[in-house]
């Protein structure tokens, strides 16, 4: 019998099963780990938007990580949507006790706009959680709230990394795919040394609920099951294309990608 490595997620529940906990779950399914989860937060969601918002104690997080931790163990850790400023700070205590690797995706609104982060939180994921992240996965907004560089071009992005890299990450994957009039999405992957442009195709797909967290699982996997860190990330990068292009119509808002690809 095959004891599959492990990897958690350390992130909110989506009601909807679209994003969060719930997508990286499926995430890690498919790459093969077996997923385990300490939810920070529960939110009331679905297709529209995030209804309510109710953040755990941070007695909750700290026992649900201890849990899996002492007897089970990690191979790879992801956080997503951390909440409050208590919740940052007692997860980035909980990582130093872990020589796992972590991906941090730095979670701050949801697509329709709705706060997943206290603002009075950003000091705390800049300076207390990004020194601990093996890869940090920011998109361009939360480049801008964590560095105060906006990028606006793909010329932009290697200015962008330096600034998120400043931080502390070893890693940072810049996500480029908001940016203005591009024909492709194009991220870049650098540790300030090397540099991995990774370019796929614009897919006019709107179902893309659950896109960030589902590509920082899929590196979080791809980490446990023995890749490097480009490695790690060129898979995640094809399996978030591949569950963009199957992202399906739900509800009467925005659907999610799709894990069953
Ligand atoms: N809900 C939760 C619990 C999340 O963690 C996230 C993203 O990380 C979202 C919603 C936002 O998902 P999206 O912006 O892909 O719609």
């Amino acid at each position: 019998m095959r004891t599959p490595p492990t990897v958690l997620t350390v992130a909110g529940s989506d009601s909807g099963g679209g994003a969060g906990i719930q997508a990286d779950l499926k995430t890690m399914q498919a790459f093969g780990v077996h997923g385990m989860s300490v939810i920070t937060a529960v939110t009331a969601q679905n297709s529209l938007g995030v209804q309510g918002t109710w953040p755990l104690p941070e007695e909750a997080v700290r026992a649900q990580f201890r849990s899996v931790v002492d007897d089970i163990g990690v191979r790879a850790v992801k956080t997503g949507m951390l909440a409050s400023a208590g919740l940052v700070r007692t997860v980035a205590a909980l990582l130093a006790e872990t020589g796992a690797p972590v991906v941090v995706d730095p979670v701050g609104v949801s697509k329709h706009g709705d706060a997943l982060l206290a603002a009075s939180a950003r000091a705390a994921v800049r300076e207390e959680l990004l020194p601990r992240a093996t890869v940090a996965t920011p998109n361009l907004d939360e480049v801008a709230w964590l560095t105060g560089v906006r990028a606006r071009t793909e010329a932009d992005l290697p200015a962008a990394a330096e600034a998120v890299l400043a931080c502390g990450p070893r890693w940072v994957l810049v996500k480029g795919g908001h940016l203005a009039g591009d024909e492709d999405a194009v991220d870049l992957l650098t540790d300030g040394t090397e540099r991995h442009w990774l370019r796929s195709p614009r897919l006019a797909n709107r179902h893309t609920h659950g896109t960030g967290c589902t590509l920082a699982s899929a590196v979080a996997s791809g980490l446990a099951l023995g890749r490097t860190v480009p490695e790690a990330v060129a898979a995640a990068k094809e399996y978030v294309t591949g569950a963009i292009a199957g992202g399906f119509p739900l509800g009467g808002g925005i659907g999610p990608v799709d894990h069953g690809w």
